[in-house]
């Protein structure tokens, strides 16, 4: 019966239907027509961004956070965490390796980090801007105030991520503490929407207590948001975090909504994620095949690179930036698609 559903489901959304709830359980449950989603996602992809693989530059400034997440290895209760920040000198000189080796977009990530005031935000991505102005600068520093979103914007900021984890709410006060809302979470993703950035969202897939449910809410919340990104990831779990006894997430699941997002969202730039090269060595490979068209190799300086722990095992910690970039070009063209000097801005 699912089976029946869930090969309908497809093809209804290859046609721009909405799906029910019921349809959308039957396509999440079941695997059996994952070859079919993946090529029917593959040629949306390809309808809008051909073979075009966009890279991100990767610049990961400072590991220190306020908050305490419960799955995050940075949070600011793992007192294990050997904390460090870059300074501004840092961060130029990491772009100015991406630029040479192509890049035309910057993603500054960070935790939420009370060093970096507005002022100081401000400086960085203004400082990139007037150095490299044919680059986008994206911002992934957490929730702030309309008014410092906007400051930021002013200063050049093109694009901001940050992911809403999930849109339940019972599920929310589960991986977070009291201190942090879902409601303040999404107000940050319309405030962001509002000012122009080119706003991300997203979520991990097999988070502690997700369950197709809470997924499905996450789907909807994402139709109601319409970001121009959307980045998921297998939950991955760190051993310093209160779910370090949880399983990471699953491979199969996390590609199967990477489809589903193609579909739902044709337009929509889709990272093939780190996590996913983490639980898998082909996985960003089959993230692609599977509807993704973005890649975010890392910038950061190799002797921080360690520290920027979300989760364990993270991949690519040890490379030169110009020996990744190398590496991920062999692996996107082995997938059947190329990397291009492009700032890669959404086809909507
Ligand atoms: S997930 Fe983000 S906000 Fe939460 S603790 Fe980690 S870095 Fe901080």
């Amino acid at each position: 019966m699912n089976t029946e559903i869930s090969k309908a489901a497809v093809d209804a959304l290859v046609k721009n239907k909405n799906l029910t709830d019921g349809e959308f359980k039957a396509l999440l449950q079941t695997g059996e027509f994952d070859g079919y989603l993946f090529e029917c996602a593959d040629k949306v992809r390809r309808e809008h961004y051909g073979d075009e693989v966009y890279i991100r530059g990767l610049i990961e400034i400072s590991n220190y956070c306020k908050n305490n997440c419960y799955y995050c290895g940075i949070r600011a209760g793992n007192g294990n965490a050997e904390r460090y920040r870059l300074t501004k000198d840092d961060i130029l000189s990491c772009a100015k390796e991406g630029y040479r080796l192509g890049f035309r977009t910057f993603v500054l990530q960070g935790g939420e980090d009370m060093f970096f005031t507005d002022e100081v935000i401000c400086d960085i991505v203004s400082g990139i801007k007037k150095e490299y102005p044919d680059c986008a600068v994206t911002l992934s520093l957490g929730e702030k105030s309309f008014d410092s979103y906007k400051k930021y914007y002013d200063a050049g900021a093109d694009r901001y991520l940050l992911r809403h984890e999930t849109a339940n709410n019972e599920h929310y006060s589960k991986l977070h503490p009291e201190s942090m809302s879902l409601e303040n979470r999404k107000q940050c993703l319309y405030n962001l929407k509002k000012i122009g950035y080119q706003t991300g969202s997203g979520f991990m897939v097999g988070s502690p207590y997700q369950t197709y449910e809470t997924l499905i809410e996450d789907l909807r919340f994402l139709q109601d948001l319409k970001p121009d990104m959307i980045g998921i990831g297998p939950y991955i779990t760190h051993k310093d975090t209160p779910f370090k006894n949880f399983e990471s997430g699953s491979l199969c699941l996390t590609l199967r909504l990477v489809a589903i997002l193609r579909l739902m969202f044709p337009y929509v730039l889709l990272p093939s994620t780190t996590a996913l090269g983490t639980i898998h060595p082909q996985g960003r490979e089959m993230g692609l095949k599977a509807g993704a068209n973005v890649v975010m190799p890392n910038l950061s300086p190799t002797s921080v690179r360690k520290l920027y722990t979300l989760y364990d095992n993270k991949i690519c910690t040890g490379d030169e930036a110009a020996q990744c970039i190398e590496c991920l070009k062999r692996r996107v063209e082995s997938a059947g698609y190329r990397i291009v000097t492009d700032v890669g801005n959404v086809k909507k």
